[in-house]
């Protein structure tokens, strides 16, 4: 009895948490029972199936989400002679400048929207304004965060006005839809209607889950054929791409069946067939796992709704519907008197966990220099008041309402008593 009254690991409700059934177990064990480990056809399988479910010509697997930031990059850039600005949104994840930076462009940070922190036409314009005083800006990288979509319309309408191209940070939004603008009606989250590529991850807490994956997906069949040599070691065997005809043909001028080329400095970023295996079991159960994130969004809203002047769920943007990656809430932790790591200890004293999205990028030690003698103000007010709730696809009613009101009763007894000590010393 005394054991059972203390917290078991079993109680802990996780922020996130991949759903695994026998399907996905099936398809991965015969995977391994196939010829292919790796590269195989399931790879490709894999690849259509993505670009059929979004709506976009290709699609081309890799190893996760920041590889796939990173080919799209590095064969965007590949063309650019001077040296390449990217502009990323300070409120995201390090993979979203890290994977820039390492194709070889500079980063500038954009300021972000204090409520949804998506970046505005306005951010853009301002961060191309300051990155044409220190380079060329050749790429801008939106982040959908939390599977909210930025403005694609009028951040590709910059970004082509200034000859910039747009590679989607579409990690958190897969299976979302947004409004293409007017009226045109909604298209699927990464569709390319306004980029040049859109990124994906399948890592354990995103949407869909391969254990490790990431995908690229575009319009463009030239674009996908470099992803596609980037994502191993820049090398190629068709012999439509031979740039040297140096042993590439026989003595007959036909091409030699063991040649290969070797075109761009690269490495291994290719992802096994047993992974895509999942990918494709996982990705049979997209429209069920969207349906059940945004049924418990809409859950936690409504619970939440009684206590907006305490929490209040993130801001909506119109004319979307979001497959929601994170239940993030708001919550005006400096004016109600709250430190946010004593909350984040009291709910996981309860058995709750929850986690902070994201320390904005130009706080960061690896980062500050780039942001040196600017400001974030949209970045830090939407930093300063971020707190990501539990959501999973297995999470059930009965768990939001206990992390609804776990949280209320703390965060409202802490206001309270803060309120109560301001009275007696005022
Ligand atoms: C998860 C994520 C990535 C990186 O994906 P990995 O598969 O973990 O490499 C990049 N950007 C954002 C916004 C993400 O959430």
């Amino acid at each position: 009895m005394w054991v059972l009254a203390t917290k078991s690991l079993d109680a802990m409700i996780p922020y996130g948490r991949q759903h695994i059934a026998a399907d996905d177990i099936e398809s991965v064990v015969r995977a391994l029972d196939s010829d292919f480990l790796t590269t195989g056809p399931l790879v490709d399988e894999f690849e259509m199936a993505l670009a059929r479910k979004i709506g976009v010509d290709h699609g081309v697997a890799c190893s996760n989400g920041t590889a796939a930031l990173y080919l799209a990059s590095s064969a965007l850039l590949a063309s650019c002679r001077d040296t390449p600005v990217a502009i990323v949104p300070t409120m995201t994840f390090t993979a979203t400048a890290g994977a820039p930076a390492m194709a070889g462009a500079r980063v500038v940070f954009a300021d972000v929207d204090p409520s949804t922190g998506l970046m505005t036409a306005e951010n853009l314009e301002e961060a191309v304004a300051y990155a044409a005083q220190i380079g060329t800006p050749k790429l801008v990288l939106p982040v959908h965060l939390n599977g909210q979509v930025a403005p694609m319309k009028a951040i590709c309408d910059i970004a082509r006005r200034h000859g910039m191209v747009v590679v989607e940070d579409a990690c958190h939004a897969l299976g979302g839809t947004y409004g293409i603008g007017d009226g045109e009606g909604n298209g699927m989250v990464g569709d390319c209607t306004f980029s040049d590529a859109s990124c994906f991850s399948f890592h354990p807490v995103k949407t869909v889950t391969m254990g490790e994956g990431g995908a690229v997906c575009m319009a463009d069949s030239e674009l996908a054929r470099h992803v596609k040599r980037l994502r191993s070691h820049g090398l190629t065997r068709e012999s439509a791409d031979f740039t040297s005809s140096q042993s590439a043909l026989d003595g007959q001028g036909r091409p030699e069946p063991w040649h290969y080329e070797i075109q761009d400095l690269s490495l291994n970023f290719r992802v096994p067939d047993i992974l895509c295996a999942l990918g494709l079991s996982q990705l049979n159960k997209l429209d069920t796992f969207v349906a059940r994130r945004r049924s418990l969004f809409e859950h936690y809203a409504r619970r939440l709704a009684p206590y907006a002047d305490l929490v209040r769920p993130i801001e909506r943007v119109p004319g979307q519907d979001p497959s929601w990656h994170l239940m993030v809430v708001h919550i005006d932790f400096a004016s109600l008197g709250i430190a946010r790591g004593a909350l984040v200890r009291a709910l996981r004293d309860e058995g709750i966990c929850t986690q902070v999205h994201y320390i904005p990028l130009h706080r960061q030690p690896l980062w500050q220099a780039q942001a040196k003698g600017r400001r974030f103000d949209g970045g830090e007010r939407y930093f300063a008041r971020s707190l990501s709730l539990p959501l999973f696809y297995d999470m059930a009613e009965d768990q939001v309402d206990r992390v609804v009101d776990t949280l209320v009763r703390i965060v409202s007894a802490t206001a309270r008593s803060n309120t109560q000590s301001v009275r007696r010393t005022s």
